[in-house]
């Protein structure tokens, strides 16, 4: 289906660029794609068509909702990723 977003991928995203650069855990390309999956895995999807006017609204009182829950899951994923780094160190 066209123009259809998840719009928890791109909250996953923001919020793990911020929490990651508040800790000293790997940075990698690897560790990001597990911490986003897992993150993600935790959180419920939310899905959007492409985004107009009034639907914007809708999605930015939605994100303040959820954001507790993504902050959450994202720190946790980042413990559990930079304590068992799916690669050598
Ligand atoms: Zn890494």
């Amino acid at each position: 289906m066209e123009n259809v977003i998840n719009y928890m991928e791109i909250w996953v995203k923001e919020y793990m660029e911020i929490l990651l650069a508040k800790t000293d855990g790997c940075k990698c390309d690897k560790c990001k794609r597990d911490i986003f999956t897992l993150s993600l895995n935790n959180l419920k999807p939310y899905y959007v068509a492409t985004p107009l006017g009034k639907i914007m609204a809708k999605i930015e009182s939605t994100k303040q909702q959820v954001e507790t829950d993504i902050i959450v899951q994202v720190t946790t994923a980042i413990n559990k990723v930079s304590n068992n780094p799916n690669h050598d160190r």
